[in-house]
């Protein structure tokens, strides 16, 4: 449909002013709000969900890449360690909102839930906050710094930024999958992957899994099996409301028929069927053209950056894009570090993207894209806003050595900390 109307002007209330509004309350964003509060900045964390986290608590429940991290990332972890909320790799969702509604809360992060921003406020490129629709109808939160945390690059989008899409050439992304919770999982049971199948076919010989990376975990500390990507879904897009919304209901299909099937295997009796992730499982999007862009053959050769904020030690995990790939594409790689620079996007001022959506290309996002290198973005656009809002400058004109080298201090693994070390 190509047709168009047009939407009358009308006045928005102005209902908040703050140093730096956080788009998105997901991983990139809590950190960041946190960060940015605890550096006496006013934070407002706009959230489209009921509840802070995004992918941490809603899909997934694995760590990885956190030791050579410090700063929020370190204290993220180690706090989840001491409370048995984490025993490692794995940690418990669920118990992890209410800890993040602490930190935001000590913090003084004023977060505004079931919020969403529905644009931006731009003057010649400059980001002057951004208007949220809520219950209240449609209101505007002026601030000085904008961090698009949305994981889909949604503000920088709108302010008309340039993104990539999926891979060079087809444009194809990795699968997406939707997490369930099952209830009554067997208390001697803790992970079922590779005998997931050979279980099933036991009731169904003929059953095939969509997806067979996938597997069923029960929950650190409850009898809750989490089914952890194995309802996949290729060719749909995330960012099509359409497409988006068939995906979510094939994926609760698959589950679904998945759970049917469990409950005749031998651990079946006690399962009860539990509730789904309250976001999809989106491995990837838009990417934001930045001032600098991440790419494979950085991951290959290992490099480091003048503005390298922290080290990347994850290797490149491609899921899926299309039926006839493997489950999952596997890379080694170098340390690499990621820079400032991918954080800027092309052409705008006083904003900043953190999370998946940070300049980068499609391998190279399969490798950083992870929780505790999110949590590190977050960190370093708080110190960089708080920069740029204490000096009175622009994000591309604070002191970035001293802001790698604060990166540095706090912990994480940067050419700084090298080269002091
Ligand atoms: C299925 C799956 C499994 C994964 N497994 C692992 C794993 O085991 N270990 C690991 O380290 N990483 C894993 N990852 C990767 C990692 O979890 C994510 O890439 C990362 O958490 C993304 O962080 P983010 O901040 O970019 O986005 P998110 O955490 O998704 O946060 C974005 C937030 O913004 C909100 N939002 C979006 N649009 C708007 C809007 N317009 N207005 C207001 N709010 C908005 C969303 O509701 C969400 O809360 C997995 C990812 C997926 C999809």
């Amino acid at each position: 449909m190509g047709e168009t109307i047009r939407e009358p002007a009308r006045e928005i209330p102005v209902t908040h002013e703050a140093d730096v509004v956080v788009a998105g309350g997901g991983t990139a964003g809590v950190a960041c709000a946190v960060c940015a509060a605890r550096l006496g900045l006013s934070v407002i964390m706009v959230e489209n969900t009921v509840q802070p986290g995004g992918m941490v608590t809603h899909v997934t429940q694995w760590t990885n890449d956190f030791d050579n991290k410090g700063g929020f990332a370190r204290e993220f972890y180690e706090h989840l360690v001491e409370n048995g909320i984490l025993v490692r790799p794995y940690y418990n969702p669920f118990r992890v909102v209410p800890y993040l509604d602490s930190l935001l809360e000590e913090a003084g992060v004023l977060p505004l839930y079931l919020c969403r921003v529905a644009a931006p406020i731009v003057e010649d490129g400059e980001l002057q906050g951004v208007i949220v629709e809520s219950k209240q109808g449609r209101h505007a939160i002026r601030a000085r710094v904008v961090v698009d945390a949305t994981g889909d690059g949604d503000v920088a989008a709108f302010a008309g930024a340039s993104f990539e899409f999926g891979r060079e050439g087809d444009g194809a992304i990795q699968s997406i999958s939707l997490t369930h919770s099952m209830q009554g999982f067997p208390r001697d049971r803790v992970h079922l992957r590779d005998e997931l199948l050979p279980m099933l076919r036991q009731v169904d010989p003929e059953c095939q899994l969509v997806y067979d990376n996938g597997y069923i975990r029960r929950q650190v500390d409850t009898r809750a099996g989490l089914l952890f990507g194995t309802p996949h879904v290729f060719g749909y897009n995330p960012l099509d409301a359409e497409s988006l919304s068939a995906a979510l209901v094939a994926l609760r299909k698959q589950t679904v028929e998945l759970f049917n099937l469990m409950r005749q295997t031998e651990i079946g009796a006690e399962l009860e069927f539990g509730p789904f992730g309250g976001l999809p499982g989106v491995r990837e999007s838009r990417r934001i053209c930045c001032d600098a862009r991440v790419t494979v053959d950085d991951l290959r050769a290992g490099r480091s950056r003048p503005d390298g904020l922290f080290t990347v030690t994850q290797s490149i995990d491609i899921h899926k894009r299309v039926p006839e790939d493997p489950a999952i594409i596997v890379e080694r790689i170098q340390p690499y570090e990621i820079p400032y620079g991918a954080l800027l996007p092309k052409g705008l001022e006083r904003i900043l993207v953190v999370g998946r959506c940070i300049g980068g290309d499609h391998e190279a996002q399969a490798s950083y894209r992870i929780i505790a290198d999110c949590f590190a973005m977050g960190e370093a656009a708080a110190l960089a806003a708080h920069a740029a809002v204490r000096g009175g400058v622009g994000l591309r004109e604070i002191d970035v050595p001293a802001l790698v080298a604060e990166m540095a201090r706090r912990g994480y693994k940067n050419s700084h900390s090298t080269a002091s070390a």
